[in-house]
Order: structure tokens, then C-alpha cells, then sequence
């Protein structure tokens, strides 16, 4: 893609700033953010461009190369969160979001599968964010930049997610995951070299999106925070498993088996901190695997097609497999000898076929850097 011809030929000059943003897998660390709790996830070598000039009037011009090279035209007058609309509302959210005062023509390219649970709305975000921030000088920090494009989804989108994507896409580190703790946001590099050791990362993606059955992920929070205020602790992340299995009695199985997940999978990101520190990929691996059954038997929030793609990856030698992502479809993810996908993805391919699921799509992924600026005119 040649981003800056047709940024010319679609605007008339050429760009001043082209930024990339990556998108992301979350290793480990499933459904404990809103439980004060820690998160491991890695920057995908597929990135999101933003190409960027300033106008002299106050007027926007957008297009995706996802979106048909399509021009979308507003102003910053009529920037407002609550918008209707499509795509656009992700980039002019963070225009909102950064409170830009000059107008902009601005082209999207890139390569992040949208709608995998590889958070492409945060690599759109980030990469307009990054261009936009150089462009006017703006100075502004990671963390902010993360903090707007998550203030652009949050209000301007009207998606309530938390700030892991935007953190990830936009701090990485090539061969690193990220722990990021999100009872104060702090943020630490894990040594995540796939490549050196000879592996990689298989993203199954279902495609299939089931309604929830038997309770929301409203329920599931309320019975985890029912079963850390009852324990007198600030949030779940303050609950040992000790503590919980002594008060076993106290809940209802069902809020018992909930808080089960959060604090054993708060335990197992600690330990998969220490795994990875140790390049230990057996024992880090057996973790994820371990996340994959409590999503699916404690959590329950899995899927036949996930637990299947997660069987066969495992049957298949996977160090380790799982579930990723909100549940009841979406993607899982399986660590792998490199080399080995082909096998692998006809093998579930064929699994599918067989259960008359939908066709997955795949996707391979290895640790890569956050975004930064690639050109500069
Ligand atoms: P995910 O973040 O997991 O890919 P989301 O539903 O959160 O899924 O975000 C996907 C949406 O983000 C798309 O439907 C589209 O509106 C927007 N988006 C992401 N990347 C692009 C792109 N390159 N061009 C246009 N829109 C994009
Ligand atoms: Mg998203």
C-alpha cells in the first residue's frame, strides 16, 4: 500500500505526518480488568495508517482504504460525542477527544482484520492519535494519548472499553507483552520473544457472534463484587483463594464458581509474569490452557466453537490454548512451533468442517512495537 500516493491523489498534496498503531492479543488476564486486575496482552505486527495534513480552515475529510478510499466530510464545529454514524466516529472521536482547532484531511490503510478481537477500533485510534499529536505539536504522553483515544471510544463511539487496547498499541515493545495493572493503569515490559524461540501465536477466529445465554456479563461482575464486598476487600484482586474457599458456604454456587475465575485468573497472570521472565513457554503455555477451561467451566462464556478450535490446537501440540476476547464466539488463541500452523489450521479447518461450523478465518501474530511515526514531511 502506497499510503501517501493516494493520500495525494485523493486530497491534492501530499501528507505531513503518516503514523502506524499496531493491533493486539491479550495473552492472559480475562475478564479481571473490572476487577482491579492485571492484564498481559502483546502488540500484533498488523498496524493501522494515519496519514494526516492540516487545512486552513476548519473542515474534516476522512477516508479508509477499509471503507473504499470513500471521502467522509464534517467540521470541528460540529464535532460532538453522541454522533451518529459509521467508522468515521472512531478517528473524529479522537480528534474531539484531542481538541484539535484546525481542520485536517485525513487517509486510514491498514491491516488489522477488523471485528477478530484484535482490536482494530484501538490501532485506528492510536494511529490517528500518534499523527494527530505530531502534526500540531501537541506534546501529549503515551498514557494520555491512551487515555483520549479511550475517552474518543468510550464517549464519542459509546463503547464502554477499558484502556488495555489503547495502552498496548501505543507503549509496546518488539518481543515484549505488556502487564498492565489496571488498578492504577502502571505498566511493565514482559520479555515476550516468540520469534527467538522458535514460535508463534495462531489467532482462530470463529466468526461466529452468539447471543448471551443465561445471564450477561453484567450478572457476572455484579456476583464477583457481591462476593469481594461480602470479604471486605476494595475489589476481587484483594481476594486470596484461600479466603474465598473458606468462605465457600457463604455464596451461591454460582457466585462462588465467578469469583473462582477472577481470583485464580489474577493468580495466573502473576504466574505467567514469572513463566515468561524464565522463558519457560511449557509452564506459560499450561497457564493459558487452564484460563481457556476456567472461561469455559467457571466463567462460562465459551462456545462449542471455541472449546473446539481449543481442542484440536492442544490435540495438535499447542503449548497452549485458549479462548480470547469477551466469549460466546469471537477468537482463540493457540502458542505454536512456528512452522506448524499449516498443519494446525487444516486440522481445525477440517474440525469445523465436520461439526458444520462456520469456516474460521487465521491469523498469525509475533510481539512487535507500539506505534511511532513512519513519515515526516
Ligand atoms: P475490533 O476492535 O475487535 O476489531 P471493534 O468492533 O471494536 O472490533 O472495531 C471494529 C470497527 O472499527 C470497524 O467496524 C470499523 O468501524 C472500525 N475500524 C477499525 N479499523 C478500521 C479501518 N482501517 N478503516 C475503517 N474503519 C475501521
Ligand atoms: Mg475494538
Amino acid at each position: 500500500m502506497n499510503t501517501e500516493k493516494t493520500f495525494e491523489k485523493l486530497f491534492g498534496e501530499l501528507p505531513t505526518v503518516v503514523a502506524q498503531a499496531p493491533g493486539r492479543v491479550n495473552l492472559i488476564g480475562e475478564h479481571v480488568d473490572f476487577l482491579d486486575g492485571f492484564v498481559l496482552p502483546f502488540a500484533i505486527s498488523d498496524h493501522t495508517l494515519a496519514a494526516v495534513r492540516a487545512r486552513k480552515d476548519s473542515k474534516i475529510n476522512l477516508a479508509s482504504m477499509q471503507r473504499n478510499g470513500e471521502i467522509f466530510s464534517t467540521s470541528i464545529e460540529d464535532l460532538a460525542p453522541g454522533n451518529k454514524g459509521d467508522w468515521e466516529r472512531y478517528a473524529l472521536g479522537v480528534l474531539w477527544a484531542l481538541g484539535i482547532t484546525q481542520g485536517v484531511d485525513l487517509l486510514i490503510d491498514g491491516n488489522v482484520p477488523l471485528g477478530a478481537g484484535l482490536s482494530s477500533s484501538a490501532a485506528l485510534e492510536c494511529s490517528v492519535a500518534t499523527a494527530v499529536n505530531k502534526l500540531f505539536n501537541f506534546r501529549h504522553s503515551l498514557e494520555d494519548l491512551a487515555r483520549i483515544c479511550q475517552r474518543a471510544e468510550n464517549a464519542y463511539v459509546g463503547m464502554p472499553c477499558g484502556i488495555m487496547d489503547q495502552s498496548v498499541s501505543l507503549m509496546s515493545l518488539a518481543g515484549h507483552a505488556l502487564l498492565l495493572d489496571c488498578r492504577d493503569l502502571s505498566t511493565r515490559h514482559i520479555p515476550f520473544d516468540l520469534a527467538s524461540h522458535g514460535l508463534e501465536l495462531l489467532v482462530i477466529d470463529t466468526q461466529v457472534h452468539h447471543a448471551l445465554v443465561d445471564g450477561g456479563y453484567a450478572e457476572r461482575r455484579g456476583d464477583c463484587e457481591v462476593v469481594s464486598e461480602a470479604l471486605g476487600a476494595k475489589a476481587l484482586r484483594d481476594v486470596t483463594m484461600e479466603q474465598l474457599l473458606a468462605h465457600k458456604n457463604e455464596f451461591t454456587p454460582t457466585q462462588f464458581v465467578r469469583a473462582r475465575h477472577g481470583v485464580s485468573e489474577m493468580q495466573r497472570v502473576r504466574e505467567a509474569v514469572t513463566a515468561l521472565e524464565k522463558d519457560d513457554f511449557v509452564l506459560f503455555g499450561d497457564l493459558i490452557n487452564q484460563t481457556h477451561a476456567s472461561l469455559r467451566d467457571d466463567y462460562t462464556v465459551s462456545c462449542p466453537e471455541l472449546d473446539l478450535g481449543v481442542e484440536v490446537a492442544q490435540r495438535l501440540g499447542a503449548l497452549g490454548a485458549r479462548m480470547i476476547g469477551g466469549g460466546y464466539g469471537g477468537s482463540d488463541i493457540a502458542l505454536i512451533h512456528a512452522g506448524e500452523s499449516a498443519k494446525m489450521i487444516e486440522a481445525i479447518r477440517l474440525a469445523f468442517k465436520k461439526e458444520n461450523f462456520r469456516e474460521p478465518r487465521f491469523f498469525t501474530a509475533l510481539p512487535s512495537e507500539g506505534a511511532k511515526i513512519i513519515s515526516l514531511a
